[in-house]
């Protein structure tokens, strides 16, 4: 069994983009520019935020902050937008989500020019990403197939499970890994809350990707002796020993699961780590223009 070490392998990506920086900059290219947008004091988004800033400064882009308190209404929010859109210095711009209730989640995502949609959130860049056609890959999806290819895992005609359809995480990755591709021809098998037989559907799987969001979901019992696991879940649980009065666990049960698989990523240290090198990588493909030219 091999634990997929997510954030070393995030620093080598990170050496990586630092490296494509300079070579950008030296044959005359931009310093890519990055912009977030913050709504709100939501902690987890603060520190979300702050992580993505930091990396940039780590592989030389120039970054922006942009912090709005959370009564901002919608329409100074989309007009924020708006400006994000027509600045030619910004490459690329994330609002970071989830946003106040009074404000539609939706009407933003939509209002993000696809060019600058680095976080591939946009029906635009979903659709391209489903057609095989050149996109900004949503994140997390992104993350797993770097993952899968850096640690030479095959997924072509390997029955492939994912569990969960979010529209970030679940509905992406089984498009991608069923395209015909390096990273796909696999067999997937989408599942969700009204699946009918769930445990049967994991124990067939080669590989399996649980993003449920609910505390070590996934016993050994459900998985097949040899198979992949990649965990996306990340879920708080109590724990009276932690500094915090807490721990994250994902939504496989990682000790028992851990002695049967061939290759498993923890939590925290494994999916998780990978969500800021691929908004890096989108930022780079938008200063390069690689995407919409
Ligand atoms: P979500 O919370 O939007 O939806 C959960 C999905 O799980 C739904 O599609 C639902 O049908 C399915 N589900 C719920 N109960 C189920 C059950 N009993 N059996 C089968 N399926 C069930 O999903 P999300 O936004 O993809 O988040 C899932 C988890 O991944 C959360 O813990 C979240 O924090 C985490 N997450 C991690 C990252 C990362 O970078 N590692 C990124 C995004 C989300």
């Amino acid at each position: 069994m091999k634990i997929i070490d997510g954030r070393s392998l995030a620093s080598e990506i990170k050496s990586e983009i630092k490296h494509e920086v300079k070579k950008f900059i030296n044959g005359g290219g931009k310093v890519p520019h990055l912009a977030a947008v913050l709504v709100g004091e939501n902690p987890a988004s603060q520190a979300y935020v702050r992580n993505k800033i930091k990396s940039c400064e780590k592989v030389g882009f120039e970054s922006t902050l942009i912090r709005k308190s959370e009564n901002i209404s919608e329409d100074e929010l989309l007009a924020i937008i708006d400006k994000l859109n027509n600045n030619d210095d910004v490459d690329g711009f994330i609002v970071q989500l989830p946003l106040p209730k009074h404000i539609d989640e939706s009407k933003v995502t939509l209002s993000i020019d696809p060019k600058k949609d680095v976080d591939g959130f946009h029906p635009v860049n979903i659709g391209r990403m489903a057609l095989g056609l050149p996109c900004y890959l949503p994140a997390t999806p992104n993350g797993i197939l770097t993952i899968l290819e850096r640690y030479n895992i095959k997924t072509s005609g390997k029955n492939i499970v994912v569990i969960g359809r979010s529209n970030i995480v679940g509905t992406p990755i089984s498009i991608l890994l069923s395209r015909n591709t390096k990273l796909g021809n696999g067999t997937v098998t989408l599942t969700h809350s009204r699946t009918a037989d769930l445990v049967s559907e994991v124990q067939r799987a080669d590989i399996i990707i649980a993003a449920i969001g609910i505390p070590e979901f996934i016993s050994a019992d459900m998985v097949k002796e040899g198979a992949v696991i990649i965990d996306v879940g990340i879920n708080r649980v109590e724990d009276e020993n932690a500094p915090k009065g807490y721990k994250l666990v994902g939504d496989v049960d990682f000790d028992e699961v851990a002695a049967k698989a061939s290759y498993i990523t923890p939590v925290p240290g494994g999916v998780g780590q990978m969500t800021v090198t691929s908004l890096l990588q989108n930022t780079l493909k938008a200063a390069r223009k690689e995407v919409y030219g």
